[in-house]
């Protein structure tokens, strides 16, 4: 779904028991206390929201890109979370049936928090101060990344479940049919989604399984690692994308990691990855038996060529950010389409490049040139040297920026922030640029 209709259609679901109640349930109170109900519905809705827009579903965020999606998932948890925590300071009636007029139904001159509704109320504006903290704060806890997102969804499934009690019972939007429709309609939606990430969709990678072909050293602390389909005629991919691995596990399980295809779609059939040694996962990658089992899903991402008409490409690749780049690289070399393209890739030392010899032999048919840039070149080094920064790419992008090539990105953050700075410097619009983040953060 492109960008702009997923936003929009997003905003009108997110928006919608707000509307509607405001439309439908009458008469007006006090303004703070309008606030106070709109802050909560808004807050709400995108709420149950977070649970499809972090779903990975390619139908949400293909045209968008996943990264993408998944920063629209952080900004608007931080977001929705100010509104709740902030929306029951807003309230200025009473609350209780004292005050309340037999032909007040709606809470218009009272509030009508009953006791189960305050307790929900709490509960779940503590969870989600908790769970919010616990998603700022992730790097600096105690828990493998796991551990933490079962938690993360667990925490909002209970915070779906007390809100949409409280909401229910205290609302009093909710006292009418459509909103409360509204609010059911969007927490089926958030329950569907885990039945279909927890369960549909394992089931279907169960039915696609892979095989474990080989786990062989690639460069320093980097495995390469070849996937096999077995019973099947393998992954239909565009080079440049990734995909979440099982690996020597069942499809059930829980721990699965994403990683880019690094070998080019015409190679039919196997699949090969670049991983990179991290934390506890891909350090243990080297110990993994060939022939077990993995599951493959995907595949996911927006960076690929395909439709793509610029005269030539840019890659800017850090380290093993150059994976999704070999991928284009290899599909271009295998296919013989040969656009020109420019391949500048940094490491810290030279036991770190990637398929050297592979890219040196490409280079030599003349369409590919490579650029090696080390920050801690060996003695008689005559490649670049320091960090692939602003001003190297300035200095070797200028002419291919004006010739109006398109610029792949990847690789480490601060990296990543060089190449954009200089290439906004160079002129070249964000339609040119194309990046691929292996971090959410
Ligand atoms: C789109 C994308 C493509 C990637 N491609 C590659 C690649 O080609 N080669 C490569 O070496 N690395 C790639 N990565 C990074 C790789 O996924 C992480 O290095 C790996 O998951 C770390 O796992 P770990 O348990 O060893 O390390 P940990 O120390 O547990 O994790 C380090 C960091 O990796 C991220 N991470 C860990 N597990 C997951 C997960 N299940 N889902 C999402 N993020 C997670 C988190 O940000 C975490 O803080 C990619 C990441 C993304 C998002």
């Amino acid at each position: 779904m492109p960008a702009p209709l997923l936003l929009a259609l997003l905003a009108l679901a997110v928006l919608a028991p707000a509307l509607l109640g405001w439309a439908l349930v009458g008469p007006a109170r006090p303004w703070r206390d309008e606030v106070a109900g709109a802050l909560a519905l808004v807050g709400f809705a995108a709420l149950l929201l977070e649970f499809v827009l972090s779903g990975r579903f390619r139908a949400v965020s293909g045209g968008a890109g996943i990264d993408r999606t998944m920063r629209w998932h952080q900004l608007a948890g931080r977001i929705l979370a100010a509104l709740l925590l902030l929306h029951p300071f807003f309230y200025t009636l009473p609350d209780g049936p004292a005050f309340h007029r037999p032909d007040d139904l709606t809470h218009a001159t009272w509030l009508g928090l009953g006791s189960a509704a305050i307790v929900t109320g709490m509960l779940a504006w503590f969870l989600l101060a908790l769970l919010i903290v616990m998603a700022i704060r992730r790097d600096d806890l105690p828990y493998r990344y796991e551990t933490w997102r079962g938690m993360h969804g667990l925490g909002a499934l209970l915070v779906g479940g007390f809100g949409l009690h409280h909401a229910l019972a205290a609302g009093r939007y909710a006292t009418h049919p459509a909103v409360a429709a509204a609010l059911w309609a969007l927490t089926g939606l958030a329950w569907l989604t885990l039945v279909w990430v927890y369960l549909v969709r394992p089931l279907a990678l169960s039915r696609r399984p892979w095989r474990l072909a080989a786990v062989t050293p690639s460069a320093r602390a980097i495995w390469e690692v070849v996937l096999e389909p077995v019973g099947h005629a393998g992954l239909d991919f565009h080079a440049g994308q990734f995909a979440w691995l099982k690996l020597d596990r069942g499809p059930f399980a829980r721990r699965e990691h994403p990683f880019s295809i690094a070998s080019a779609p015409a190679e039919a059939g196997r699949l090969r990855f670049l991983v990179k040694e991290m934390g506890d996962f891909t350090r243990g990658i080297g110990a993994l038996p060939p022939g077990a089992r993995a599951f493959v899903d995907g595949p996911h991402g927006h960076v690929c060529l395909e439709g793509r008409t610029e005269p030539g490409i840019v890659f800017l690749c850090g380290g093993v950010g150059v994976a999704p780049a070999l991928s284009m690289i290899r599909e271009a070399a295998a296919r013989r389409m040969r656009r020109p393209m420019l391949l500048l890739y940094g490491n810290r030392v030279e036991a770190q490049i990637l398929v050297r010899g592979e890219l040196a032999a490409l280079a030599a048919e003349g369409w590919l040139e490579v650029v090696h840039v080390l920050g801690e070149p060996p003695a008689g080094w005559r490649g670049e040297t320091g960090q692939l920064d602003a001003a190297l790419i300035t200095r070797r992008c200028a002419t291919a920026a004006a010739a109006g090539w398109l610029f792949v990105l990847c690789g480490p953050k601060p990296m990543l922030k060089a190449a954009q700075t200089a290439l906004r410097g160079l002129g070249v619009p964000g339609a040119r640029i194309l990046a691929e983040r292996f971090t959410y953060d």
